[in-house]
């Protein structure tokens, strides 16, 4: 008897492109516009609306919207950050571009989010401002949060680069971004909805919304990015230092499809989401894995499906069980190796796995599976099926 053919590699994340997308996309390179334009207007207006924001900036990053948000804080050297330590590289390194201190915090063991006490207990006459992550689209309280920050001073930033769209419980249906003084989205390829490289920063203040546009484009005057066109002028000024961080109108293009598509991607998200979690609980290995859960009166943008393993029950760790995934063709990634792990963390601000236990902890134990629009039914199966044979043969 001959094997059957192995199956085809089944990624961690594949960004949904149909011929909507396509079509936008060809439509601007026919143009002859290829740059910030028309399209990105367009996806700004689109955005603002729908999270019923006053003023969204179209980036080239979540990262770029973070930095600028921080910088039209006034964020310098003399200040602090705070910093949940369960997050990517971005949502910290921002501070430190401006020369700020990022002061890490823990997580809560439940949610894998920072908790509104822990941040409120970094809180030094030095700090300016604190992100906020809303780890793998599931909100953080932000009305405790709002209670715990009013009159410290201390300005939100909210790190919404998983979390487009999630909703926060108990404001009558508020979008997580709307709430800090500024909310950055990502749009990397493997985020909810996509540019291949992209971000919004979103706010309801003018002065910020006016100081992020300026210092997107080299700081130099407001209607720079069109200086070739037949409306534009040849003239501008250069007001402050800025960045080179605007979008083209190729990624406003497939952004605009994209959000058009948002409710039906989540949709689709949620879906597997639901079929993971019915599928651990009525498998042998129930008792082995922690399947995560959706707020009571929020909405999860299930951006990331993160599983938990019971490490106290197995004879294996976390990174065999990805290695066995793997060889069964199955990617799988980790969010996060807690920031304070990393060298420069380490070897910077002298921190210590054990600082902050609960982000230490949990990392050993986290996986995160494939959730993405167009997984099939056999996709889902196959990745359950290659954890309940992995983890039930190493049950202590
Ligand atoms: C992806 C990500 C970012 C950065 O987004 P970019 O658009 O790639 O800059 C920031 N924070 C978190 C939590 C992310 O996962």
């Amino acid at each position: 008897m001959t094997k059957p053919p192995p199956e085809p590699y089944l990624p961690f994340a594949r960004p949904s492109i149909t011929e909507r997308e396509k079509a936008a996309v060809i439509e601007v390179l026919d143009s002859g516009w290829l740059t910030t334009g028309a399209r990105t207007k367009a996806f700004e207006e689109a955005f603002a609306a729908k999270v019923g924001s006053g003023h969204a900036i179209a980036l080239n990053s979540a990262t770029a919207a973070l930095h600028l948000a921080l910088e039209a804080l006034g964020v310098g050297p003399q200040h602090e950050v705070i910093v949940p330590t369960w997050t990517f590289a971005a949502s910290a390194e921002v501070a430190a571009y401006l020369g700020a201190r990022p002061i890490l915090v823990d997580i809560d063991a439940g949610t894998l989010n920072a908790t509104p006490e822990l941040i409120a207990a970094a809180i030094t006459p030095r700090t300016r401002a604190v992100v906020v992550v809303h780890v793998a689209g599931r909100p953080m309280a932000m009305d405790r949060l709002g209670e715990l920050l009013a009159g410290t001073g201390v300005a939100v930033v909210e790190d919404a680069a998983h979390a487009f769209p999630s909703i926060v419980g108990g404001f009558g249906g508020r979008y997580a971004g709307t709430f800090g003084s500024a909310g950055a989205y990502s749009f990397y390829a493997t985020k909810t909805i996509t540019t291949g490289e992209g971000g919004m920063l979103v706010t309801d203040d003018r002065a910020i919304a006016d100081r992020v546009r300026l210092m997107s484009l080299h700081g130099i005057s407001r209607t720079a990015w069109n200086r070739y066109a037949a409306a534009g002028s040849w003239s501008y000024e250069i007001e402050d230092v800025g960045f080179k961080y605007n979008m083209t109108d190729v990624a406003a293009a497939l952004g605009l499809v994209q959000l058009d598509r948002a409710e039906e991607l989540l949709a689709a998200r949620r879906a597997i989401a639901a079929a993971y979690t019915a599928c651990f609980h009525a498998s042998s290995i129930v008792d082995l894995v922690e399947t995560p859960t959706d707020e009571p009166d929020g909405s999860h943008a299930w951006h990331l499906y993160v599983l938990r393993l019971d490490l106290g029950r197995l004879t294996i760790g976390r990174g065999e069980v990805i290695d066995a995934l793997k060889t069964r063709g199955i990617g799988t990634s980790v969010h996060f190796i807690p920031l304070h792990l990393h060298p420069y963390y380490r070897r910077r601000w002298g921190y210590r796995p054990a600082d902050l236990p609960i982000a230490a902890r949990e990392f050993e134990r986290v996986i995160s599976l494939p959730i993405w629009p167009g997984m099939t039914e056999r996709d889902i199966e196959r990745v359950v099926e290659g954890l309940v044979a992995t983890v039930g043969a190493a049950r202590r």
